[in-house]
């Protein structure tokens, strides 16, 4: 039987924590892999607890009770572009002789996959191919996700990959490997393998894949084009079945928009869940639409066991909204506040991403937003904006950044705020957040 190694890279940046940080992309291609024939197995650069990390360094970091936690991390030299910001560039995850180790406990693959996320840590995925070429000279390499999808030409350019997939992993993809593709009507919704993780402290669910919204700032559409869910028995079955086998008592839902047509999805699954009566935890770490937060959707989250959730709202500015696609609405958002108010949610289970660093955005638009969300009784949490190439709102970033952002991923690291400028500075969003945190530190601009 053929066999491919997957791989999730390290990540590289001057900051990173583990919300839940899963390769899901990898899991699902784990999944199409095996659904026609050809075996796969994953070595998750970032799974701190996987026993070839604790054979070099026993002692785990720091991790919470429900999954989160912080990573391994180790101080790298700092790349030239970065040093006048004099931050700590840092690789976060398992040491490379953990890498090697993993890779060498494995039969030899007849290729390697390695997966990407965010743009700006793909000299983590450089190092990661190097050591995957030492360990297992003569394998092809492929790279795909996020970082390939969106900087092609910088991916084939830099990444030492043999070949660079961009979009979702299709069948197609699989010939392109020299692998035989299923049959055609083999493939539909994938769910994740999660067979393929070494630890549970959290098992992820996805239930969806691409979003039905244009937000001028997101990827979404250029990671999937389209618009699926999975029958809510399937999700359903996975969560049962990976609490059986796992005892895992932490799921993680990823979706981009989980709440699209509740009525045939997401609520038949919590109906279902509740029936089933499972000591489990549900956490939404990316935002729910705040429009389809109804109160019987708010009802159901709590009785489904949900500890955690994030609403995407990104500003109070209606004139930002509305130019950034309309997502929602200030009345939206108050009355999904109060549906999860009402419901039983407290303060600190449910945050609220409100983006700074917008292009042109004055640091006192995103005071404004905070004490909106204070005022609803909710958390605010401030994201800073990460431009991303092919969005909507990129060519606006690039006119705005003082960075060459076109050229070099590593300036569109949300921690650099890459849109900074004399009315928002990385000086006003250290006050924003700290404001966000405490609202008795009233913000002065
Ligand atoms: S609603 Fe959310 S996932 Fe969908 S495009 Fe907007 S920001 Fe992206």
């Amino acid at each position: 039987m053929p066999r491919v190694l997957l791989i999730n890279p390290w990540i590289h940046d001057v900051a990173a924590y583990d919300l839940w940080l899963k390769p899901l992309g990898l899991l699902v291609i784990g999944g199409l892999l095996r659904s026609c024939g050809i075996e796969a197995s994953l070595i998750d650069c970032l799974d701190c607890a996987q026993p070839a990390q604790r054979s070099v360094r026993p002692r785990p970091p720091v991790r919470r009770g429900d999954g989160s936690g912080h990573f391994h991390k180790k101080n790298l030299p700092c790349p030239e572009m970065l040093r006048p910001f004099n931050m700590p560039f840092r690789r976060y995850g398992i040491a490379p002789e953990a890498l090697r180790a993993a890779i060498a406990g494995q039969p030899r693959p007849d290729a390697v996959f390695v997966g990407s996320m965010m743009t700006y840590w793909y000299t983590g995925v450089i190092e990661t191919i190097a050591h995957v070429r030492n360990c297992l000279p003569g394998v092809p390499v492929f790279l795909g996700g996020v970082y390939a999808t969106l900087c092609p030409g910088h991916a084939r350019a830099n990444s030492t990959a043999d070949r660079v997939f961009t979009g979702t992993f299709t069948p197609d993809m699989l010939r392109e490997m020299g692998f035989t593709p299923p049959q055609p009507d083999a493939a539909g919704f994938i769910m994740p393998d999660c067979s393929l993780l070494a630890t549970f402290g959290s098992v992820p669910l996805l239930t969806s894949r691409g979003c039905p919204n244009r937000c001028a700032y997101c990827a979404a559409h250029l990671l999937y084009a389209g618009f699926e869910q999975c029958g809510p028995e399937h999700i359903v079955r996975s969560v049962q079945d990976w609490h059986r086998r796992s005892g895992a008592r932490d799921f993680v839902i990823y979706d981009d928009a989980l709440l699209i047509k509740a009525e045939q999805h997401f609520i038949p699954f919590a109906q279902a869940l509740i029936r089933l009566g499972l000591p489990v935890r549900l956490h939404i770490p990316n935002g729910l639409h705040v429009r389809y937060m109804t109160d019987e959707v708010a009802r159901l989250l709590k009785a489904a066991g949900c500890a955690a959730i994030r609403l995407g709202f990104e500003s109070a500015d209606e004139r930002l909204q509305a130019a950034t696609g309309g997502k929602t609405s200030n009345d939206d958002y108050l009355r999904a506040a109060r549906a999860l108010l009402n419901a039983g949610f407290t303060r600190d289970q449910v945050g609220v991403y409100i983006l700074a660093g917008l292009p042109g955005q004055l640091a006192e638009q995103v005071a404004a937003s905070i004490r909106f969300v204070h005022a609803s009784g909710l958390r605010p949490f401030v994201s800073e904006y990460s431009p991303i190439p092919g969005t909507a709102m990129w060519d606006a970033a690039v006119a705005a950044s003082p960075f060459p952002i076109v050229d070099e991923p590593l300036f569109h690291n949300n921690s650099l705020l890459p849109c900074r400028w004399e009315g928002c500075t990385p000086e006003d969003v250290h006050l924003l957040k700290r404001f966000a945190r405490r609202p008795d530190a009233p913000y002065l601009c």
